[in-house]
């Protein structure tokens, strides 16, 4: 069966912003217009939109869906005199809307659902400007290469300035951003957009702005559209030569070559296109439809994805063409206490049937493929067949967590990985009841494997249960859902730090494990050399044994006893990490030596050397935004000072000073409280791990202490 949509008209989007810039009322107003356009298709009838909203209010929309399909035709397209099922089959496309979260705790979150989507409409509060989130979120994006659009919301508000706000995204963000509409009046008196590739005015009337105006623009705005068409026209135009050339001539480029560069700029990150309006008062939305049509990207306009043949180890790419293997990406896996594990994908290259196997090539295992859904505002749909550019959801899968590739067994392939940094808290948590322990096992592991940056750990000492994340909100929230959606009652301690452990100098060491007892007896014989390693380098193992002075087959276990050793830690029983141990002599005993002597007697080496190498703990330090009215700026500063943070910078933005520091995680528990009760309630902060360095000394001995007690 063939597919129903062709690829080109595909949008795998996601729409991201700072918490309140209006994401929600965003997408609610896309899925209201995408709604009506797909159902009544004839937008003018008040009534008609009127039924339809109270009968998906009954419904119940459910806009906070992993995914959401819905399905747009640009507005220019629409003026056609054509009939409108014939504008639909050559103009319609659909819009895969992939959810993202705003808060940038959940940094695993946000990587796994920009990596499955093509581009973005970021919005912004048009009073506030950037916000630190946004810049967070916006660095994200960049990194996964995901080209964007922006769109200034609320420029109804008091305070709204879509002037200073798309500075503030030059400033902040990029200086390649573009101003491509200004909106017609501000605050109370906002009353449509002007389109500046068209040179018209839009308006936005009827109930829910449904109806769309197109005017002249009004005459004492002509001039101000006049200076901010030229300044976009010069951006566009410098990205082509041609074009270039003839507007040097003083040519007048149609609309429609504007449009044609602006789109390959944007598809190639050289240019961002900025939109605005206000969502809450219907104003500007559709615009943002049409522009996710025209300068976002369909699926194959991107690179091949790149994966490692599971086969042959090599690098090689798969098409986002159907007739491709199979491949799949798994991006969230969202458990519904009675229906179960939705897994969410994304294809990309091939296509698969419902009731078909697929290999999860990260576990090594085979999937049945049962029931394949697709989301939309309303309603589920179940599909038979999905392919390139499909976003869908599967019930039952077993074994398959966030990150994971599906793929066609024949042709077994792991998408390039999801990288996800190491959780740096952790508290225990303890049920109530026996009942409880049973029911909190299972939705912390069903919750680990909705997050990867969520782990759980059981304390061999004590038997406890310790669960680990990316900062003391990502655990409450955690701990909030396995109360509310798995009912579980549980106790849970103060959060600890993830220290870990590394070496600061090299070393060498012996280890030697003989024992003669009857029978027959122990030989392991190892000499190693330690190193330390840069931050983040991890653990590297060379094997330098030359002339079978160690057998061959000993030599994993020896590396085992060292993984083992690092594990255990040497100072305080934290992980070892960042350190290179070379195996370089040894000795074995023909008929004595085993496995399990060389794996001991290499974890004594690994012991003796580290001792000698100078150990030290790490601790996690935070990446700190903090921002406050200027005059409790010196009463903020002094307390971060006093909780080891150093400050790197200080800004000015209106009277707000914003700081920029690197504090110590275990100095900032609890720093929500602190800094309400420090400003009155008006500063704002937010945080992320940025990396680890080595504890003080006076302060390592106090962590060391506490361990032993
Ligand atoms: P989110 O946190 O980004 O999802 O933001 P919401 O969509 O929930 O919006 C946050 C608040 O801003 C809500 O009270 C919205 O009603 C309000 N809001 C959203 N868009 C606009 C807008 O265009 N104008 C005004 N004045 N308020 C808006």
């Amino acid at each position: 069966m063939p597919r129903s949509y062709p690829l080109e008209r595909y949008r795998d989007i996601g729409i991201i912003a700072h918490i309140d810039a209006g994401k929600t009322t965003v997408t609610e107003r896309v899925l209201f217009y995408t709604g009506i356009s797909h159902k009544i298709g004839e937008v003018h009838d008040g009534q008609a939109i009127m039924d339809w909203m109270e009968q998906e209010r009954e419904r119940g929309i459910t806009i906070t869906s992993a995914a959401t399909t819905c399905f747009w035709v640009p507005t220019k397209e629409k003026e056609s005199d054509k009939p409108l099922e014939l504008v639909k089959k050559e103009h319609e496309y659909r819009i895969n809307i992939i959810d993202t979260p705003g808060h940038i705790d959940f940094t695993a979150e946000v990587q796994r659902s920009l990596r499955v989507l093509d581009g973005a409409v970021v919005v912004f509060d048009g009073v506030a400007g950037v916000e630190p989130q946004s810049e967070t979120v916006w660095r994200q994006a960049d990194k996964f290469k995901v080209p964007r659009i922006c769109f200034i919301n609320k420029l109804d508000r008091t305070g709204a300035s879509f002037e200073k706000s798309f500075n503030s995204i030059i400033e902040k963000l990029s200086p390649n951003a573009i101003a491509v509409q200004i909106p017609i009046g501000e605050e109370d008196n906002l009353s449509g957009v002007i389109d500046l590739l068209e040179m018209k005015a839009l308006r936005f009337e009827g109930d829910f702005g449904q109806i769309i105006k197109k005017e002249e623009i009004p005459e004492d705005l002509i001039s101000l559209a006049k200076k901010w068409r030229d300044k976009m026209i010069e951006k566009i135009v410098a990205e082509d030569e041609h074009i270039l050339e003839r507007y040097l001539k003083g040519d007048e480029i149609k609309e429609s070559d504007l449009r044609e560069v602006l789109r390959k700029a944007v598809l190639d990150y050289r240019l961002i296109p900025v939109f605005c309006g206000s969502a809450l008062k219907n104003k500007g939305i559709q615009l943002v439809l049409d522009a996710v049509c025209y300068y976002l990207p369909a699926p194959n306009d991107l690179p091949p994805v790149t994966g490692t043949d599971l086969k042959t180890g090599q690098i090689i790419e798969r098409k986002p063409d159907d007739s491709d293997s199979f491949s799949a990406l798994a991006f969230k896996v969202a458990t519904d206490p009675y229906v179960g594990a939705l897994t969410y994908f994304r294809v990309y290259s091939g296509s698969l049937k419902s009731g078909s196997y697929v290999l999860n090539s990260v576990t090594g295992e085979k999937e049945r493929i049962g029931r394949i859904l697709r989301m939309h505002a309303a309603e589920r749909e179940e599909l038979k067949e999905v392919f390139v550019g499909d976003i869908a959801a599967t019930v039952g899968l077993k074994n398959t967590q966030t990150g994971n590739t599906l793929c066609d067994e024949e042709k077994p392939v792991i998408l390039e990985k999801i990288e996800f940094p190491e959780p740096v808290i952790s508290v225990r948590i303890e049920p109530k009841s026996k009942a409880d322990q049973e029911k909190m096992g299972f939705s912390l592991k069903k919750l680990s494997e909705e997050d990867p940056t969520f782990k759980i750990k059981t304390d061999l000492e004590t038997g406890e249960t310790i669960i680990s994340g990316m900062g003391e909100l990502h655990l409450e929230i955690i701990v909030d859902r396995i109360k509310r959606e798995f009912k579980v009652d549980a106790l849970v301690g103060r959060p600890q730090v993830a220290y870990k452990e590394t070496v600061k100098e090299k070393s060498e060491a012996e280890g030697k494990y003989v024992r003669q007892s009857g029978g027959r007896g122990q030989y392991g014989h190892v000499c190693l050399k330690l190193e330390p390693k840069e931050r983040g380098q991890g653990f590297e193992f060379v094997d330098e044994i030359k002339g079978g002075i160690i057998p061959k087959e000993f030599i994993p276990a020896i590396q085992k006893g060292i993984k083992e050793a690092m594990d255990k830690g040497i100072l305080a029983g934290y992980p070892m990490v960042d350190l290179k141990s070379i195996l370089y002599h040894g000795s074995f005993h023909e008929v004595d030596s085993s496995e399990n002597a060389f794996k001991i007697a290499g974890a004594m080496a690994f012991q003796e050397a580290a001792k000698k190498a100078k150990p030290v703990i790490l601790e996690p330090i935070m990446k700190f935004e903090v921002i406050v009215p200027s005059e409790f700026f010196g009463d903020v500063i002094g307390d971060l000072s006093a909780r080891r943070g150093r400050i790197e910078e200080t800004k000015d933005r209106l009277n707000l000073k914003v700081i920029d520091a690197k504090v110590p995680l275990s100095e900032v528990f609890g720093y929500t409280t602190t800094l309400r009760s420090l400003t009155e309630g008006r500063g704002n902060f937010t945080m992320e791990f940025d990396h680890y360095e080595e504890v003080p000394s006076n302060i390592a001995q106090q962590i060391i202490e506490g361990k032993r007690k």
